[in-house]
């Protein structure tokens, strides 16, 4: 590819909209370009990239019994309805109809559509089992699409699915997609974590998400500093709290003003106390009806975790009128004591503050020397708070650190939630018909992209891994006009080129500093520059984005020699 003709609009600012490195660097390198929110043309750079972590993805689905296919994207809403996700999916699913009237959504992932084929043509256990896969256009609706191609409304995501007999055979398809994400991540140029993850509204057994460690990251995750725990902190569990040492019997509680002090800290200052020794008491509506879940007050509340263990479809924080009606107070003095018509749950570690201080359900007042059990009950004791840097971790005890995380791939174990709700069942060998036990697992591909940019980038762009890089070489010569150096320039581009090497070549009458700057931009592995100066000693300059080499080479070797950096390169 001569630079002359490559297509790569790049940009000298980086556009307002772009928040994150890796979306401003596609903007600015010519990789992407936006035609709605969350919604993005790849350009021919960005395809090529695209495409190779594609073959990747496919080449270690393959290898541990992957089949590709391709499903539609148009999907019936009655599928959906079956399994109780055509409502679920809320504003999330983009949905239209035909001209009869009738509905169907582009489809956000496709357990469904995929379950229904398989209720359709699987019979025996003799069929078994089945990993399938596609690589396609996903749809969703996001509430907040941004961030360039890590959060998109349209994107394109690998998914496949795997049907089992049983239980052991799930285990040892999950195990599979387990090392075969590894693996891929690992030739895309990516440090991966995987942390257990909430199973979130697809719901199932076990499930891991593949976090790229990265400041862009959405998502919050916590890892143990000694063993190998790591969890996505919306579901990371909290140890439990130290059995309390032998102490005084507390005190009656006793009313306290604490006019205008509404917050954790106003109260605990205004009273001399550690916030520790504080109860958070939220009011939430769970489907409706009022929830107040109690946490220590230095502690946050994890809402994930109790609408889980509240089993509610809903989750909201109650308004100001509302906790007004509930507790009788106004926002800031809500308190587990007395309070009636409320579930309360409370985390361990609020249970276990003896000699507590608490809000009074009453306006500008405060409880001291409040007890659990004594003072007030709780209907459900359970973790439901969020695991900090620094708490012991749950496995060992020691501590554990907090890590933000881009999600790019997730393992899920579904077990029979899809095969009963649809009835995909096969007939086992004792002639019984059984429910076919699933796991699904899915890779974003361009949020991939993103995350390799996040963590292979300096000031001046890109740098590509060799793996992905959407051309390997690129062959500058200072000056294109000087004879010399355009000879030695095409030779080498077609030396590199018949040996199988990408490589491009600039040919553009431009400033040698523009053609760096791009080279740079763009992020090609390694150049090869033809300057007045090497070639004065007939050699060549070669160097590498990521600054690991710089060697000055003979022209008649240079094309063996960085045919070979690339070769070693792919290979590791
Ligand atoms: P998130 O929590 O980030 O919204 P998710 O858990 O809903 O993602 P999954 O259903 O697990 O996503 O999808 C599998 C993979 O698809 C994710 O691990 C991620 O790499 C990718 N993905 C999901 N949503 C998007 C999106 N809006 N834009 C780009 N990639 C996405
Ligand atoms: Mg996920």
């Amino acid at each position: 590819m001569r630079m002359s003709q490559l297509w790569a609009p790049t940009l000298r600012e980086t556009p307002s909209e772009a928040e994150v490195i890796s979306h401003q660097l596609m903007l600015r390198a010519g990789f992407i370009r936006r035609a709605a929110a969350g919604i993005y043309t790849y350009l021919p750079l960005a395809w090529r990239v695209l495409r190779k972590i594609e073959q990747i993805v496919r080449e270690e689905m393959d290898a541990k019994g992957g089949q590709e296919m391709l499903m539609p994207v148009v999907q019936p809403a009655e599928l959906w309805q079956e399994t109780g996700r055509w409502d679920e999916y809320g504003d999330y699913m983009f949905r239209l109809k035909d001209r009869h009237g009738r509905d169907f959504c582009l489809g956000p992932t496709h357990e469904e559509l995929i379950t229904a084929l398989m209720r359709a043509e699987v019979r025996s256990y003799r069929q078994l089992p089945l990993r399938l896969y596609q690589i396609a256009n996903k749809y969703r609706d996001e509430p907040r699409p941004r961030f360039g191609l890590m959060r998109g409304r349209e994107f394109i995501m690998k998914d496949l699915y795997s049907f089992d007999r049983d239980e052991e055979g799930l285990d040892v398809s999950y195990r599979y997609m387990y090392e075969a994400y590894e693996r891929i991540f690992a030739r895309c140029g990516l440090t991966t974590r995987a942390v257990e993850a909430d199973p979130g509204e697809i719901g199932g057994t076990a499930n891991h998400e593949f976090m790229v460690l990265a400041d862009a990251g959405e998502d919050e995750v916590v890892y143990c500093t000694a063993c190998d725990y790591a969890a996505n902190t919306e579901k990371a569990e909290s140890a439990p709290p130290p059995a309390p040492a032998a102490r005084a019997e507390t005190p009656p509680a006793e009313q306290v003003a604490t006019p205008g002090a509404r917050t954790i800290d106003e109260v605990a200052r205004l009273l001399g106390v550690e916030p520790a020794r504080l109860l958070k008491t939220l009011l939430y509506e769970a489907d409706g009806q009022p929830v107040a879940a109690v946490v220590r007050g230095d502690h946050e509340l994890n809402e994930v975790k109790l609408k889980r263990i509240l089993g509610a479809k809903t989750l909201e924080m109650a308004s100001a009128e509302r906790i007004q009606s509930v507790t009788g107070a106004p926002v800031g003095f809500s308190g587990p004591v007395g309070l009636k018509g409320v579930r309360i749950v409370a985390d361990p570690w609020a249970w276990a503050v003896a000699d507590a201080v608490a809000g009074a359900n009453a306006a500008d007042a405060h409880l001291i020397h409040v007890q659990p059990g004594r003072d007030w009950q709780a209907d459900d004791i359970a973790d439901i708070r969020t695991v900090q840097a620094g708490d012991a971790c749950v496995r060992c005890g020691a501590p554990v650190a907090a890590a933000r995380g881009i999600e790019v791939g997730h393992v899920f174990k579904l077990g029979t939630r899809y095969s009963e709700a649809l009835g995909a069942t096969y007939l086992d060998e004792d002639g019984k018909a059984k429910p076919i036990v699933m796991g699904s697992y899915g890779i974003g591909i361009g949020r991939t992209m993103a995350a390799i940019i996040e963590q292979h980038h300096d000031e001046r762009g890109i740098r590509w891994p060799a793996s992905v890089a959407p051309y390997h070489v690129i062959v500058v010569p200072v000056n294109y006009e000087d004879q010399r150096q355009r000879q030695v320039a095409e030779r080498l581009y077609e030396e590199l080129s018949a040996a199988g090497v990408e490589v491009v070549l600039d040919d553009r009458l431009e400033r040698a500093g523009v053609k760096f700057n791009d080279a740079d931009l763009i992020g090609f592995p390694w150049r090869i520059t033809i300057g007045p100066r090497a070639l004065a000693e007939d050699a060549v300059e070669v160097t590498s984005r990521d600054g690991s080499l710089q060697e000055r080479v003979p022209v008649e070797e240079a094309a063996a020699f960085v045919r070979e950096q690339v070769r070693a390169a792919l290979s590791a």
